[in-house]
């Protein structure tokens, strides 16, 4: 794989789960990686950082909510004037509130949206100036295999992500005369945070219908966005990577 030496990757998410995986192997392939996580997530944050500098690499933590328009922009003000560009917008912050749709509360609908799909716009839109300064960039947006084929108890967050694949779609036609790449990873069923709490007659009935008859990785998800950050993936853009062990195909 090409060396991301000399590139600054700002990674939303990184505190934990996939965004963490992600966030290492960008940083192991040589960029400069500036991990984003909530408040709440800074002592984990500080803990992949360590990481990341005990494998000989670099980066930062800058806590701010994806959803908050004002604090995307002040972040990545701030992260220009430290580092003076931004090459690669990982959009990986997520969450999932489930409930059945006839009993959803409209918080549930509020939050999971503004998240998912509101936090990846704002966090496009405040990185793509500088990018065109830079004549170059790559925006990966996490959606997920649910936003391709939907599923039960699952609308708000659903409907977030297969928003987050129209939006990847557009960006890629509005930025590509900019040598700016817009594309999306859909990743399967990932052990992490957010799937280890399922219980686990959901997750013995989530596993039959994946004929690789296992959960992916981390690892597995952040190979895909190294690929797609590097000059390996340079004529792809708008396009959506499955990564589902053969779920949805
Ligand atoms: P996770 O373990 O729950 O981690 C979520 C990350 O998002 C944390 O770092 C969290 O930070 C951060 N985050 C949440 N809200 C945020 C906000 N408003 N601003 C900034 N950061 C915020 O989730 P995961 O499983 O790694 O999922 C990562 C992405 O992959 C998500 O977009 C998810 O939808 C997608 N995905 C996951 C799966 C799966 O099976 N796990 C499948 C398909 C797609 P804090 O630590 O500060 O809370």
């Amino acid at each position: 794989m090409s060396s991301l030496k000399g590139k600054i990757a700002l990674v939303t998410g990184a505190s934990r789960g996939i965004g963490k995986s992600i966030a290492l192997e960008l940083a192991a392939s040589g960029a400069f990686v500036v991990l984003n996580c909530t408040s709440r997530g800074v002592e984990k944050a500080e803990d992949v950082l360590k990481t990341i500098r005990s494998n000989g690499g670099d980066g930062m933590v800058k806590a701010f909510s994806v959803s908050d328009s004002e604090s995307v922009n002040q972040a990545v003000d701030e992260i220009l004037k430290e580092k003076g560009a931004i090459h690669i917008l990982v959009n990986n912050a997520g969450i999932a509130k489930d409930a059945l749709f006839m009993r959803m509360k409209d918080e549930e609908w509020d939050d999971t949206l503004n998240t998912n799909l509101k936090g990846s716009a704002l966090c496009a839109r405040a990185v793509v100036r500088p990018m065109m300064k830079a004549k170059e960039g790559v925006i990966i947006n996490i959606t997920s295999v649910v936003g391709e084929m939907g599923n039960a108890g699952q609308a708000a967050y659903s409907a977030s992500k297969a928003g987050l694949i129209g939006l990847t779609k557009t960006l890629a036609k509005e930025l590509a005369s900019r040598n700016i790449r817009v594309n999306a990873i859909a990743p399967g069923f990932i052990d992490t945070e957010m799937t280890v709490d399922l219980p686990e007659s959901a997750k013995s009935e989530m596993l039959k219908v994946i004929p690789m008859g296992r959960m992916g990785s981390g690892k597995e998800i952040a190979d895909a966005v190294l690929w797609l950050a590097s000059d390996k993936s340079t004529y792809i853009t708008g396009q959506v990577i499955s990564i589902n062990g053969g779920m949805y195909v």
